[in-house]
């Protein structure tokens, strides 16, 4: 009997290993959750407007307005309908947690855990889960094309294939934006990796250039390019457009696509710089260095994204190896374990383990 009592009376909240102590109330027959520890708990504030009856809960940019008696929350200027109304009680606000659980989760991007002593509050976890495996070219769109007449579309699909089957393997969740020899446009590869909720953009290609000895792999994040060189890659990869029926999107369009990438690309970099690593090592394949172009179809991921010239097509001895299925392999394990090494290391920082 005293430990039933004893624990109706100690409610606890915590958050990253520090606890407070929550009243709790039962208001119409529901129990209903202090506000104001836990917002303490979480760094933020709780201001009171008392003509209008709203609560104004405060963190960062990040503004959830709770009006008394109200089941209506405005949530950075959008609103929600609750089951029940946030209850203000003297100067005390009071959150049933179907209404509390939820707001943690959209607006601070915590995962609530509730108990019947206490709520658990956790960090949501970054995790790559989804990563979007591009084969380039396709269709009526050959790519570069070598001495031999061996096209890059050929090449880089087989490499897909094998990087989707080693990621799966590796319990990473894979999407290959083509897995036949189909034309697609670089708008629509955009849109698969944004439309599957995809964490990561990889997409594979073949070198070419005049000089039949240049030989080397590169890896591109999307920024402007900055030599001759790249401004080269990036119009040789970005001509695929002379393929597709519709024009580029309007300009303000492409200003906004490039703004979702310029968030990730310190992140691309990295990942870039991981790929180029492993790739090189485990093939003994020359290393050119990450570069950066203005790919178009690495505009408009909302993820890190980065373009990969493996090889050179147009240099016979390369092109000789491309057609060796062990060769295609080690490229595809070196991306493979280019995206684990990233993965690894990004979940760490973002998750500040
Ligand atoms: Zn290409």
């Amino acid at each position: 009997m005293l430990k039933i009592l004893f624990f109706l009376c100690l409610y606890i909240a915590s958050y990253k290993g520090n606890n407070v102590q929550v009243t709790v109330k039962e208001l119409n027959g529901s129990q209903y959750i202090n506000l104001e520890p836990i917002s303490q708990l979480l760094g933020s504030k709780i201001n009171y407007l008392e003509k209008s009856g709203r609560i104004f809960w405060q963190k960062g940019n990040l503004t959830i307005i709770l009006t008394d008696g109200s089941p209506w929350v405005l949530l950075n200027g959008k609103p929600y309908n609750f089951p029940l109304p946030a209850k203000k009680q003297e100067d005390e606000v009071f959150l049933h947690s179907s209404m509390l659980i939820p707001l943690l989760k959209s607006g601070f991007n915590l995962v609530a855990e509730q108990g019947d002593n206490g709520i658990i509050i956790f960090d949501q976890k970054v995790e790559i889960k989804n990563v979007v495996i591009d084969a380039g070219h396709g269709g009526r769109d050959p790519g570069a094309v070598g001495p031999k007449k061996t096209k890059e579309k050929d090449i880089v699909l087989k490499i897909a294939r094998i990087v989707a089957s080693e990621l799966k393997k590796a319990g990473i969740n894979c999407i290959l934006t083509r897995d036949k020899d189909e034309f697609i446009s670089l708008e629509k590869r955009t849109k698969i990796a944004n439309q599957n909720g995809a964490n990561l953009f990889v997409s594979i290609h073949l070198n070419a250039c005049r000089s039949r000895k240049t030989h080397g792999c590169e890896v591109y994040f999307l920024s402007r390019a900055r030599t001759d060189w790249e401004r080269a890659v990036e119009a040789r990869e970005n001509s695929v457009i002379k393929f597709e029926e519709r024009e580029l999107g309007a300009d303000l369009e492409s200003i906004l696509w490039d703004l979702a990438q310029t968030e990730y690309l310190s992140e691309s970099k990295e990942l870039a710089g991981y790929i180029l690593k492993s790739i090189t090592k485990k093939e003994n394949i020359k290393s050119i260095g990450v570069k950066q172009a203005n790919f178009f179809v690495l505009r408009g991921t909302y993820m890190p994204a980065v373009l990969i010239e493996a090889e050179f097509l147009s240099n016979p001895q390369c092109e000789k190896k491309l057609r060796k299925e062990w060769f295609i392999r080690n490229i595809a394990l070196g991306i493979v374990e280019g995206i684990k090494k990233f993965k690894t290391g990004y979940e760490k920082q973002m998750n500040y383990e």
